[in-house]
């Protein structure tokens, strides 16, 4: 589309032109109802209809069990980080958490506040692995074993399963590998992720809760953040994000016109793939310094110039993408280097700019 960047960021992310354009054309009259869906009521039939559509479209395309409520709040991700301990404590006295990165991270600082937390190992920086399980320090008597799925600063991803749970509630932090693969809800018990990266808008926090871990909510916790009255008001407790709730929407009838999730991982693995052929195959001109078993296919971290990086190639590297129409390709400031992040949105095609960049930017070096 004319004028349009190749957007690499990490968060809020591209959308697919298919839906940005649906919701240009609707903007001034949806369905036939002479206002936007941003204008409606939330109360309202038709808001309503739209609402139960987008929980049974997450419900289909990933496969969520029955026994899962499927809810929309505020607070992002970051709200979960307290969210999670104020509903889950019930009589435990602590939670496990798996720390991998700078999220995970964030989110055991973040639930101290609310319940006592064990890490089950030693974090140790730089993050460019999870440690092997066997060494893990587990508490059958913890109200959950918390981890995130994809680290988005690290590029870190849990794959391809999920940790050992030992008996008690995953809760998993999807906000930046939400749908990008199929995903298995085997030993979950929370799975949450804000929208603004696979999913749509920044403002909607889905979470997808076990019905059983209903009701263990401390009593402090805020209204809007408890599960319980979430789940009793089908989300509609108070004014939900409606835009946002739109927009995933479409973004979800989107990914359904792809194929699904196995259509959608399967691109995705290509687009990453892709990235990190040409790193692997640079002697060491690129370099990531993720445990290949972790590397994660949403957000691809590496460095230019060998494994320390060399700030002035990648301020190069970074002026000559912008040349060449993409952007948002730089690092987290905590970690430097490069990041990028190829999210559902992400066509092969982009991909292959960058892909086609990078190899002209190392011949021009070497
Ligand atoms: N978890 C992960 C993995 C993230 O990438 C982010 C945001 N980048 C968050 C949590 C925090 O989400 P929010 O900004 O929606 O609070």
């Amino acid at each position: 589309l004319e004028g349009r960047k190749i957007n690499f960021a990490a968060g809020p992310a591209k959308l697919p032109e298919e839906v940005l354009l649906k919701m240009q054309e609707e903007q001034l009259n949806f369905n036939g109802l002479g206002v936007s869906v941003i204008e409606m009521s939330h109360r309202s039939k038709e808001f309503g209809a739209l609402l139960n559509e987008t929980i049974s479209l997450i419900r289909e395309l990933m496969n969520v069990p029955d026994n899962f409520e499927i809810l929309f709040m505020q607070g992002g991700g970051t709200g979960q980080f307290a969210a999670i301990p104020l509903n889950l404590k019930g009589s435990h006295d602590h939670a496990d958490y798996i720390v991998t990165g700078a999220w995970s991270s964030k989110a055991a600082e973040e639930a101290e506040k609310y319940i006592k937390v064990k890490k089950v190992f030693q974090p140790s920086k730089p993050y460019v692995t999870v440690p092997d399980q066997d060494k893990w320090v587990h508490d059958e008597k913890a109200a959950y074993l918390y981890y995130c799925a994809n680290e988005t600063v690290q590029g870190i991803e849990f794959t391809p399963t999920a940790p050992e749970s030992h008996n008690v509630p995953l809760v998993a932090d999807v906000s930046s590998n939400f749908m990008a693969r199929p995903f298995d809800f085997k030993d979950h018990g929370v799975v949450f992720g804000g929208a603004q990266k696979n999913l749509g808008a920044a403002g909607l926090t889905i979470v997808i809760v076990r019905k059983d871990l209903i009701g263990k909510q401390q009593a402090i916790t805020p209204a809007v953040f408890s599960y319980k009255e979430m789940i009793a008001n089908n989300s509609l407790y108070n004014t939900p994000p409606t835009g946002g709730i739109y927009t995933t929407n479409l973004v979800l009838k989107w990914i359904k016109s792809k194929g699904g999730l196995q259509a959608i991982y399967e691109l995705n693995l290509q687009k990453s793939g892709l990235i990190y052929g040409i790193i692997d195959n640079s002697n060491g001109f690129y370099h990531c310094a993720v445990d290949k078993s972790y590397r994660s296919i949403m957000n691809v971290c590496f460095r230019i110039g060998g494994a320390a990086g060399n700030e002035d190639l990648e301020a190069e590297f970074l002026k000559g993408a912008a040349e060449r129409n993409m952007i948002s390709l730089k690092g987290h400031r905590s970690v430097g280097g490069i990041r990028a992040s190829l999210y559902n949105a992400i066509t092969l095609e982009e991909t292959q700019v960058l892909a086609t960049w990078m190899n002209e930017f190392q011949k021009a070096h070497s």
